[in-house]
């Protein structure tokens, strides 16, 4: 395998941040599912939570900075205590919210509030449906949860999230249940439309079409099942440079529960900090824009599953 750095050659100066529009805020790994696919390798059973110490270091971040964006994630991030804190404090400060949502989280006991608070914060909703077939949404995260991603699509619906002339919206996202890539994000976004307008009457804004991360968990379920090596060399063969100029990271920081700053959730997982000079950890609590704005990203092979055919992203395809 040619290292994913050699790809960068060409641009002599590696991978480097534009700015910051994003920040990204992992929550924990605690959530209600435990799907194959998890990056974060999240679950029932892990108990890795942001303080909230950390949650008002970020507030405190977003209230001396310019980044218009927040964008939280998890596990399940509407499962931590102070899930409604962080969101209510950001949209105090004037700050677009997203939440990355498995759609299930809703009815999970005392979470009945949700719909209406994000309808109240017009929080921007990130959510879950790797499939419109029941067969493969269940096999990939679960038993029951296609049947509970359509009655939370349903309730959403019902107050104004995902129709076309409202504001408040609702994307849904796609990943393989197999591996390989994604099919082209306009025409798989077309066939969502169609058989979950048709079958249930839901509508949704937009469909984000993302590629497996083989890292952590879904590396361990590709190895188990003899298909790791297969899928590194399908998407390094896909290399597309023409993805390079909107990975993510390019307009983004991740900060992880315990505090420290990334160049992306993956990178987190993988435990590759930003650092100072001294090769000490960045922190929220003493972040300054400065420190990672045209920072070099950190990169490795890892990052072929963002570069490969149309690219992908926290916001689906990169290009068409
Ligand atoms: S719902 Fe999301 S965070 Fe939870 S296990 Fe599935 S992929 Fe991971
Ligand atoms: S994994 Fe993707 S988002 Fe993260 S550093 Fe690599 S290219 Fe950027």
């Amino acid at each position: 395998m040619q290292p994913f750095a050699h790809r960068l050659q060409p641009a002599r100066h590696g991978l480097s941040r534009r700015g910051v529009d994003v920040l990204q805020v992992n929550m924990g790994r605690y959530c209600n599912l435990a799907c194959v696919h998890c990056h974060v390798e999240s679950g029932p059973t892990r108990k890795e939570m942001m303080s909230r110490e950390v949650i008002d270091a970020v507030l405190r971040f977003l209230a001396r900075s310019k980044v218009p964006t927040l964008d939280i994630t998890g596990g399940a991030p509407e499962l931590h205590p102070d899930f409604a804190y962080l969101v209510a404090g950001a949209r105090r400060l004037g700050r677009h919210v997203m939440d990355r949502c498995n759609l299930t989280v809703i009815f999970e006991p005392g979470m009945e509030y949700l719909p209406q608070f994000f309808e109240l914060h017009g929080v921007e909703l990130v959510c879950s449906l790797p499939c419109y077939s029941q067969e493969n949404v269940d096999r990939q995260r679960g038993k029951g949860t296609f049947e509970a991603s359509i009655r939370a699509l349903k309730l959403l619906n019902d107050i104004g999230y995902g129709q076309p002339a409202g504001d408040l919206v609702l994307n849904l996202v796609y990943n393989p249940v197999g591996p390989h890539l994604p099919p082209p994000q306009d025409k798989l976004e077309q066939d969502y439309r169609k058989i979950l307008g048709e079958q249930f009457g839901i509508v949704f804004n937009r469909l984000f079409c993302l590629t497996n991360m083989p890292i952590t968990r879904y590396a361990t379920h590709l190895k188990l099942r003899g298909e790791y090596d297969r899928y590194i060399e399908l998407l390094e063969a896909n290399f597309n440079s023409m993805t390079l100029d909107h990975v993510m990271c390019r307009d983004l920081i991740s900060v992880g529960w315990e505090g420290k700053i990334y160049d992306c959730d993956f990178n987190q997982m993988l435990d590759l900090p930003l650092c100072d000079g001294n090769g000490k950890a960045l922190r929220i609590e003493t972040l300054s824009l400065d420190q990672v704005e045209r920072q070099k990203i950190l990169v490795g092979n890892h990052c072929y599953a963002c570069t490969a055919g149309a690219g992908s992203s926290c916001g689906g395809a990169l290009v068409s």
